[in-house]
């Protein structure tokens, strides 16, 4: 595995594979692997000659206040991690590359991203779509993986590839749990033991949301009153959001007629944790 940080190296590379008529399957992180993660990879290694893997804390999209700092980092273990999941090029580049003095181009997708976690996390999806935009200009993929878990994420930059014109394919994927049913994620490991055994009832709101659908419930009042009694009932939990919502637009819905989103953002402690699903209507 090659490891690259500097930019000019990274497009270096891109350029002579894309000259030798290989494809580039990419994966932009900010590192703390986990088996979502490899996931991703895993999929870039089925479909592409050569799978770039980036580890990048993008300081842009924290606010401040946020985690930025305290971030999981852990070089070491993400090398060896994405070494064995067959990772051609590890790309780490560096925040005074990427932002230098004068930095002041930032991308600014509308609509979806004022809604969901947009209205708790001012600034992040601008720091999100900016830095993915830069990561794509040089790596030069022909696809991009992202995961289900941070759906709203996944739309944002399908939109953004879309709006301007982008010839890269975004490819998305289910979100891989723990055993208890908790979205992976590289936030669970700042969760002590009580606070972890709090955190899956995001899991179980979904599920309960899932199980009324199937049973024929349509109100999504009704759906949403019962999510909200199951993580109220964990003392640790406080609620940001619970939404039902249209899985293009974001958009509330009242009533389940098609395809519809429940997405959720709860606070566990100091730790902000989101998770979805879709509920399916035939
Ligand atoms: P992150 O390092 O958290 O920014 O995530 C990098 C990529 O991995 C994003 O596309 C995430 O959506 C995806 N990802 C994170 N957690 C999971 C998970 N549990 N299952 C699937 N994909 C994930």
């Amino acid at each position: 595995m090659k490891i690259i940080t500097s930019i000019s190296d990274m497009h270096k590379v891109s350029l002579a594979l894309k000259g030798e008529g290989r494809t580039i399957g990419f994966v932009p992180t900010m590192g703390a692997l986990h088996k979502g993660h490899v996931t991703l990879i895993d999929k870039a290694k089925r479909e592409s000659n050569k799978v770039v893997l980036s580890i990048f804390v993008n300081p842009i999209q924290f606010a401040p206040g946020e985690d930025y700092h305290s971030y999981p980092r852990d070089k070491e273990r993400d090398e060896i991690m994405a070494s064995q999941s067959g990772v051609d090029v590890l790309f780490l580049p560096l925040a005074d590359e990427m932002y230098p003095d004068g930095y002041e181009t930032f991308v600014n997708v509308e609509g979806i991203t004022e809604l969901l976690c947009g209205k708790f996390r001012h600034g992040h999806f601008k720091g999100v779509a900016t830095v993915v935009l830069k990561l794509f200009n040089i790596v030069m993929p022909d696809r991009a993986y992202f995961g289900e878990k941070d759906y709203q994420q996944m739309l944002v930059i399908k939109r953004m590839v879309n709006d301007l014109n982008l010839n890269i394919d975004i490819i998305n994927m289910p979100t891989v749990r723990e055993e208890d049913g908790l979205a992976m994620s590289s936030r669970n490991t700042y969760l002590d033991s009580r606070e972890r055994t709090s955190a899956v009832s995001l899991y179980k709101a979904l599920k309960i949301s899932e199980d009324m659908v199937k049973n024929g419930e349509r109100d999504t009042m009704k759906i949403i009153n019962e999510m909200e009694r199951i993580i109220r009932s964990e003392t640790a939990a406080k609620i940001d959001y619970i939404s039902i919502c249209d899985p293009d637009t974001l958009k509330d819905i009242k009533t389940i007629n098609g395809r519809a989103l429940a997405a959720l953002s709860v606070r566990i402690g100091n730790t902000r944790l989101i998770d979805n699903c879709m509920l399916g209507v035939k």
